[in-house]
């Protein structure tokens, strides 16, 4: 499913299409129950309006997103009210109020997920999970100058320092800020479960939370797809503790280096995967001449010997799939301006990045809807 960019023209059909479903309807609807006292004339529809289009747009401040949307009659004409679009002060308050009811954006992040499920019933049966790094809108320097005073504008006190490993445009080290943690459907690309954390944290506490978000949303999840840091004993049993198989390259430590990880031999050579049992927990090996008695046995599944063995094609294929995770943090980053961060404050980062990928995946649904299913 191809959830890029959007043609600028067509932008402020889809904003429309998106405010207009029933899912956002009802976050529009549920707002208002709550009596928003914000100044009158900024109906909810418009608030969420704005919200969206700052993302669609990828425009990283409300001062800019107001700006755009006052030169832009389409826009306002999506977004609704009359005349003139919410002020950015207006916009602030929103977020605010977004932040203290986010029960309400969780339910609606999960109905638009649920939806997509019901377009795609494969979605989110195999996971990829990763992290990667939000450089916090401040500057990681503790005081003003070396022994001065402590730094009061421009710090951000939910940041850390964390580590990001090199990519292609650039070498991995230190860095201030946050990082976002997500569990992606590796078939379609899109976000199914994510949060937020200081940069600090260590990714692998987030990967079973994660898994349990997708499944609490409705996902069928069979395998979760990891890198190799997130390869250790507790998360491979808390992955086969809710029957999802784990997928990671292999992390080198001392069982590894003795070919603990090795399948079973005999006389007749190294023995051949022949099945996995997923209620048994175990995966069988046969004598490749079947001259052994018995010449098979059962392996019990442990990170050394997962349910899907590292040799299989299968493995194989499904480890490479796990670009799909880091490929979505791109186009998120770049794409729909989850980067840069124009807000400080753990609660304010995660509204941030919450909009932003509830604006994605409107749109993955606004595409879905009109696209009629194959019959
Ligand atoms: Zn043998």
């Amino acid at each position: 499913m191809d959830t890029g960019t959007v043609p600028p023209g067509s932008a402020a059909a889809e904003l429309a299409g998106i405010l207009d479903s029933p899912e956002i309807g009802r976050l529009i609807a549920e707002l208002d129950e709550t009596r928003w006292t914000g100044r009158p004339g900024y109906p909810l529809r418009a608030m969420v309006g704005m919200a969206l289009a700052k993302s669609l747009y990828s425009i990283p401040t409300w001062t800019r997103t107001v700006a755009l949307v006052r030169e832009h009659a389409a826009l306002r004409e999506a977004i609704g009210g009359s005349g003139e679009p919410p002020s950015h002060w207006a916009c602030y308050r929103f977020a605010t109020k977004l932040r203290t009811y986010s029960d309400l954006l969780d339910a609606c992040i999960a109905r638009v997920l649920d939806r997509l499920h019901r377009e795609n019933p494969e979605m989110g049966r195999d996971l990829a999970i990763d992290g990667s790094d939000l450089p916090a809108y401040a500057n990681g320097q503790r005081f003003v100058s070396k022994g001065g005073r402590e730094r009061e504008r421009f710090s951000d006190p939910d940041a850390s320092w964390g580590h990001r490993s090199a990519v292609s445009t650039r070498k991995g080290g230190g860095y201030y800020g946050y990082k976002v943690h997500a569990a992606v459907c590796a078939s379609s690309g899109l976000p199914l479960a994510w949060t937020v954390e200081t940069a600090s944290a260590t990714e692998t506490n987030f990967a079973l939370p994660l898994i349990d978000t997708v499944r609490a949303r409705g996902f069928a999840v069979r395998t979760a797809i990891m890198d190799k840091g997130y390869d250790n004993g507790p998360i491979h049993d808390g992955c086969m503790e809710r029957d999802v198989a784990p997928v990671t390259a292999l992390r080198e430590t001392g069982r590894v280096k003795a070919g603990e990880n090795k399948p079973p031999t005999c006389e007749h050579g190294e023995w051949t995967f022949a099945g996995a049992d997923y209620k048994r927990k175990a995966t069988k090996w046969r004598c490749p001449t079947g001259e052994c008695k018995p010449a098979s046995r059962w392996v019990k599944a442990d990170r050394l010997h997962p349910l899907i063995p590292r040799e299989s094609e299968r493995s194989r294929r499904l480890y490479r799939s796990r670009g799909a995770v880091e490929r979505e943090f791109g186009r998120l980053k770049h794409e729909w301006a989850l980067l840069p961060l124009r807000v400080r404050g753990i609660e304010r980062v995660r509204l941030h990045a919450d909009l932003t990928i509830l604006a994605k995946l409107g749109c993955a649904l606004a595409k879905a809807r009109d696209v009629p299913l194959a019959a």
